[in-house]
């Protein structure tokens, strides 16, 4: 039985806001319990067994989209802009290193942060912390970061409305494999990784005519699976959408496909942990550079005590200087106990620095660097590197420095728009589909 709501508060949940009026949580969670589900059970289950075969080397995952969904950004534009960069991805991904490629979007729910300090202080002045339009607005001003309740509601809508724009763009034609050329826009085409993307979207179209000339013209040449995801923070609004599987009485999160536990909600005895024990759907569990393999083992234990395929996977997010040597410990004790997991890399938390001009970014160097490394230490051990988790928008942004286009520290200023973690641009993230197939070709 999956425990109330009370209980994991009993157990304490880091990184929950302080809502001022009880009775107006207790409304919001109750509306938000009448809501239909925005994922079904069986798509959840369908997904766990795509990232099993990832977990064994058959698929590759690539899970990616914003650090923070915004709602003034839950616009249509900006949601095919980020479908269309992840399937240009994939399409890399599948292409040059030949394996099916499963799909998932930080989107449609990626709404909630957890901060590393409760307040921001802004020329003298302290506020409570942003913490996502799930919880307070951005604008530094004290009526704007004050909790409120009423913005879950507003998450479960936003996230139906690009779910809804998702499941009609991946099957209603804009996905289907001949449109690759299309996804590639003058912008993107007129850079050297977008001339490569365009010679590889002929071969592809070559391939097609060829299929389509012996009669094989399968549905997959015309839809995709795409799948969302977000991480599982506050206790209200996840457990307010979970429901129980009327095929099996399973509880299941409804609100996205594949829910995660983030670095600072991993507690083996905290709310977050005990919440994501019970439900079915496929699950993350995110490890830093303090996860010790005791701690990884432990949690694997108490997740996923079964030892399921594809229900537990571990996103490691150690940074570049420190994955060569902290990864390969928790691999091997997982792997030498017969523990089933799928070990993803997210590339960007371990990444994170202050520019000189007070922006927070990354080096796509390091970027790169991380998953290298992340290759290395599976190749070195025999273990299977399942996937990758990155942090990227379709757009033209000016987040992260470095790559093709060598943008600058003074560049940032230029175009950037995360209210939190930067992200790679379009071209940083082709650029970094090719540089990954290639590893994984190699792998
Ligand atoms: C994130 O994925 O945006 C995040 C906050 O990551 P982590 O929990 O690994 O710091
Ligand atoms: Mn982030």
């Amino acid at each position: 039985m999956i425990p109330s709501l009370e209980e994991l508060h009993q157990i304490g949940a880091a990184q929950q806001p302080t809502y001022p009026d009880q009775a107006a949580v207790d409304a919001a969670v109750a509306r938000l319990r009448t809501l239909p589900p925005l994922v079904f059970a069986g798509e959840c289950d369908e997904l766990k067994d795509k990232i099993a075969a990832a977990s064994r080397g058959e698929a590759f995952i690539l899970q990616g989209g914003d650090c923070a969904e915004t709602f003034v950004d839950a616009t249509a534009d900006n949601t095919r802009n980020k479908l269309r960069v992840l399937l240009q991805m994939a399409v890399v991904l599948t292409y040059a290193a030949s394996v099916p490629v499963v799909k998932i979007g930080r989107l449609a729910g990626q709404y909630a942060k957890p901060r590393s300090s409760d307040t921001e202080t802004r020329d003298g002045v302290t506020l409570p912390a942003y913490r996502g339009d799930a919880v307070n607005g951005y604008d530094f001003t004290p009526e704007s970061r004050i909790p409120d309740p009423q913005r879950l509601l507003e998450v479960y809508h936003a996230s139906a409305s690009t779910l809804n724009l998702v499941r009609a763009f991946t099957t209603g034609g804009y996905a289907d494999l001949r449109q690759v050329h299309a996804w590639n826009s003058e912008f993107v085409r007129s850079s050297p990784v977008g001339a490569r993307y365009e010679a590889m979207g002929k071969e592809i179209d070559r391939a097609l005519t060829f299929m389509k000339a012996i009669g094989a013209d399968p549905d997959e040449f015309h839809r995709v699976d795409f799948y969302s995801s977000h991480e599982a923070l506050l206790m209200e609004y996840e457990h307010a959408l979970t429901r129980i599987d009327s095929r099996t009485d399973d509880p299941y999160n409804v609100s996205g496909h594949f829910v995660w536990i983030g670095e600072r909600t991993r507690q083996l005895d905290g709310a977050h942990v005990e919440y994501f024990r019970h439900i079915r759907n496929p699950i993350g569990c995110k490890l830093g550079p303090t996860a010790t393999a005791d701690d990884a083992l432990a949690l694997a234990r108490k997740l996923n005590p079964d030892n399921e395929p594809g229900r537990l996977t571990f996103i490691t997010r150690f940074g570049a200087g420190k994955i060569r040597d902290g990864l390969p410990s928790l691999v091997e004790k997982v792997t030498a106990e017969g523990v089933d997991v799928a070990w993803i890399c997210d590339p960007m938390h371990g990444n994170t620095f202050e520019a000189s001009n007070g922006y927070k970014t990354r080096r796509f160097e390091d970027v790169l660097d991380e998953v290298q490394g992340f290759f290395d230490v599976h190749r070195s051990l025999g273990t299977v590197p399942a996937g990758i988790l990155v942090e990227n928008t379709g757009d033209d942004v000016t987040e992260i420095i470095g790559g093709g286009e060598e943008l600058s520290e003074q560049g940032l200023a230029h175009r950037y728009e995360s209210v939190v973690d930067p992200r790679l641009n379009r071209v940083q993230s082709l650029e970094m589909a090719f540089l990954v197939a290639e590893m994984l070709r190699k792998s």
